[in-house]
């Protein structure tokens, strides 16, 4: 994975996050205080902003860096477990190298683990794991088969979709959700949203190769 391609990635995913504006803003103001699309907005900006800062860098120092900014400059529940992702992908990436697919998956497990032990909740909870997690899963079971490239990048979109898709019916057990109670039923929960939102366009850049 070259820096190339991350900040490449920051820059699609920001684009993303501005075009679904208005999906993940009324879900936060659904099930949540309203305030995800600007968290998340404002997050993607401030990481594409360094693009001149970032580009000379090794992949793992981009990593750290992008996750140190987010912990200084991103409010709410979802800046603290972004940076958490990435600066524990960084570490991984730095130990392991991202030089394959298998590495790369890898090291985006390792974030993902992240988020777990930092948020303390896991599948089912009504939250952005549930795009995460099975995302994560496909990604390390697809690079292990060796699918090609298309077809993990499908297989990864297609996760995110049907992860998305589970947290409607939920009930919330972390995150601010929690005291609606079954009144959240039938919302899909902003952070999976806009974790999907991610994916799909990370996914579709390098589709577009
Ligand atoms: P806040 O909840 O502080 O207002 P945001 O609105 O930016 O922060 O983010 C809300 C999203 O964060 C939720 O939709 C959910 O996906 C995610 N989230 C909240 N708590 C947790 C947790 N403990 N583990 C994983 N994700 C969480
Ligand atoms: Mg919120």
């Amino acid at each position: 994975m070259k820096t190339t391609f991350i900040l490449s990635s920051a820059l699609a995913i920001h684009a993303a996050i501005v075009a679904h504006e208005a999906d993940i803003e009324s879900l936060d103001r659904a099930i949540g205080d309203g305030d995800h699309y600007i968290n998340i907005k404002r997050a993607s900006e401030v990481i594409a902003g360094m693009y001149n800062e970032l580009v000379p860098l090794p992949p793992d120092e981009v990593l750290q860096k992008i996750g140190t900014k987010l912990l200084s400059s991103i409010g709410g529940a979802s800046g603290v477990l972004f940076a958490s992702f990435f600066m524990e992908m960084a570490k991984v990436a730095k130990i392991n190298g991202t030089n394959n697919k298998l590495e790369i998956a890898a090291a985006f497990a390792a974030g993902v683990q992240a988020i777990v032990q930092r948020g303390k909740a896991t599948v089912g909870e009504k939250t952005m794991l549930d795009v995460l997690i099975p995302v994560s899963t496909t990604f390390t079971l697809s690079a292990a088969a060796g699918k090609t490239t298309a077809e993990i990048c499908q297989a990864l979109k297609d996760a995110a979709d049907i992860g998305l898709e589970s947290t409607r019916a939920m009930i919330a057990t972390k995150g601010r959700a929690v005291g609606l109670g079954e009144r959240g039923i039938g919302h899909l929960d902003p952070g999976a949203k806009s974790c999907q939102v991610m994916i799909h366009a990370v996914c579709n850049l390098i589709l577009k190769d």
